[in-house]
């Protein structure tokens, strides 16, 4: 049997220690983050959701279906035919 020199064992404070450490790390705080802004569309009543990052100005509302890129021709997500 070889003998192996054992380091000094954590203790359980130790370990605690290093733990803390790693979440505090993986969590740092974040102070800006995009803000989710949900307004409902006066015309049709969809509801359009728009981030606005820190700092930025609120953006004109635009409806997706009013305002937005339409008429997806080929579209039907309800129908399994192919
Ligand atoms: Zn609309």
């Amino acid at each position: 049997m070889a003998y192996r020199p054992k380091g000094p064992p954590l203790s359980k404070a130790e370990m605690r220690a290093h733990a803390e450490k790693a979440i505090a790390a993986a969590t740092k705080p974040i102070t800006k983050l995009p803000t989710k802004l949900v307004r409902q569309c006066g015309r049709c009543g969809e509801s359009s959701a728009v981030m606005v990052e820190p700092g930025d100005p609120t953006p004109p509302f635009q409806c997706k279906h009013c305002d937005g890129p339409t008429r997806r021709t080929r579209k039907a997500p309800e129908s399994p035919q192919d």
